[in-house]
């Protein structure tokens, strides 16, 4: 799985630190910040979640594992 998170879109809405903490962090500005972009499989939910909750879609993710 290949993770994203688009620091340009980010608004600092704290939700996918909220779904994913292993995953994301928040600069001093609010700033999402990407701690894992290749995660394992069994991260799969947390990042589903964390897209999904994230109000200004900048977290995409590609569930193939390629090098
Ligand atoms: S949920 Fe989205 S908008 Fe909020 S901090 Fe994370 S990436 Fe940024």
């Amino acid at each position: 799985m290949r993770i994203t998170a688009d620091t340009a879109v980010c608004i600092g809405a704290g939700q996918c630190v909220l779904s994913a903490p292993a995953l994301f962090d928040q600069d001093d500005a609010g700033t999402v910040v990407l701690l894992n972009g290749q995660p394992a499989a069994d991260s799969l939910e947390a990042v589903r979640e964390a897209a999904y909750l994230c109000p200004s879609r900048a977290i995409t993710y590609t569930e193939t594992s390629q090098p």
